[in-house]
């Protein structure tokens, strides 16, 4: 099956026997009835397995061209269960350019329980070696990077992991399986905040794991089941609805994309524009082989480069609204440095780029014509 087919029935066989609905029913249920002690139809109780959630992580495990999905509670509950395979004294390799959610997770809850970790640049894949060591379990990748678009060569790290017996962790939120597999790539765990693309509509906060291991998978199920960050099965019926229309919103948000990263890089307002498409972008080379297409996530700069000309900017958006998250179908701007990447240290993210001047758009699937037009008149 190819990738649009697989949106819409990858891993979905015999989803309702009673009566043959064509979409998985929404299992409202916490348990199950059995004829006999521990006679049962696959199904105990729900934090163990639910038939809707297990619809959605099959489908999961489809798109991302894997065996095993999981689906939970949210993106940062996802990378938690990641983070308990590790004991104290493990080391775990980070790019230095990440969601500050996922920077927040690390530093305060799991540092404090004995990981160690070192945030470092992976834009040249080749100085990531140099900090592997016998403690190393983990390399950790987000490609593009929030907020500042850098692209990592995912087969790169890849080798790298091999070579020295490590995981290789991707966060995919950004460039969703439609532009990006990391599994293909040598990746061994995928993860997503489903809340964003992979749900796309704005309206559930949602995570998800997908392996090709049995033996990893079986150990990131038992952690899903013993800690219980899992999801309900509204929410995944949610999420399976929104995978089904995936590659279609992703080929407009890039669309829209391409025609408002070149808008701004031409206007006389905005100094610097982040996005992987533009030819002379440091890894465009490499966002060229491993990306289907360049995505709907730009960040940008204002020429006058101060905090009040940015914040002035997002105040005066129309159809863009100012919001927090990312990858609905509504185009959406968010000011990092006192948003989404406040919990960073001012020192930190003005090192990574993240100075009081940027924005980041969330380019959403609406006429194209509109946004353009919006944001010319903010800039104004
Ligand atoms: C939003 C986000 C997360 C966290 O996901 P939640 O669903 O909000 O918990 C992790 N990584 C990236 C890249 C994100 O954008």
């Amino acid at each position: 099956m190819k990738f649009n087919t697989k949106t819409i029935h990858g891993g979905q066989h015999n989803i309702d026997p009673a009566y043959g609905s064509v979409m998985p029913p929404i299992y409202q249920t916490t348990t199950y009835s059995q004829t006999t002690p521990g006679g049962h139809k696959g199904f105990e109780y729900s934090r163990s397995g639910n038939p809707t959630r297990t619809a959605l992580e099959n489908a999961l495990a489809s798109i991302e061209n894997g065996e095993y999905g999981l689906a939970f509670g949210s993106g940062l509950a996802a990378i938690d269960a990641v983070l308990k395979l590790f004991k104290p004294g493990d080391e775990i390799i980070s790019t230095n350019d990440l969601y500050g959610g996922s920077y927040r997770l690390f530093t305060k809850i799991f540092e404090g329980l004995g990981l160690k970790f070192r945030f470092i640049g992976m834009q040249d894949a080749s100085r990531i070696e140099e900090h592997i060591n016998k403690n190393t379990k983990l390399i950790w990748v987000e490609t593009p990077t929030n907020p500042m678009m850098n692209i990592i060569d995912i087969e790169a790290c890849s080798k790298l992991a091999k070579k020295h017996k490590v995981l290789l962790a991707v966060d995919n939120t950004f460039a969703t399986p439609y532009l990006q597999q990391p599994l293909d790539l040598g990746a061994d765990i995928i993860m997503h905040s489903a809340t964003k693309y992979l749900g796309g509509h704005s309206d559930v906060v949602m995570g998800s794991l997908v392996v090709k291991d049995k033996e990893l998978a079986d150990r990131l199920y038992f952690i899903q089941k013993a800690s219980g960050a899992i999801c309900g099965p509204q929410d995944a019926f949610l999420v399976l609805r929104g995978i089904k229309t995936l590659h279609i919103r992703m080929q407009r948000h890039c669309e829209n994309g391409e025609k408002v990263a070149k808008f701004l890089r031409s206007h006389p307002k905005v100094d610097k524009v982040y996005w992987p498409g533009f030819e002379d972008h440091p890894n465009h080379a490499i966002a060229k082989v491993q990306m289907k297409d360049f995505g709907g996530m730009i960040s940008f700069t204002t020429a006058e480069n101060t905090l009040e000309s940015a914040v002035k900017f997002v105040e005066n958006l129309k159809v863009f609204t100012l919001a927090e998250s990312l990858g609905g179908v509504e185009s959406l701007a968010g000011h990092p440095a006192s948003m989404t990447h406040a919990s960073i240290p001012k020192e930190e993210r003005e090192k990574i780029g993240v100075v009081d001047s940027l924005i980041r758009l969330s380019v959403g699937i609406e006429d194209d014509e509109d946004l353009i037009e919006d944001l010319k008149q903010a800039l104004g």
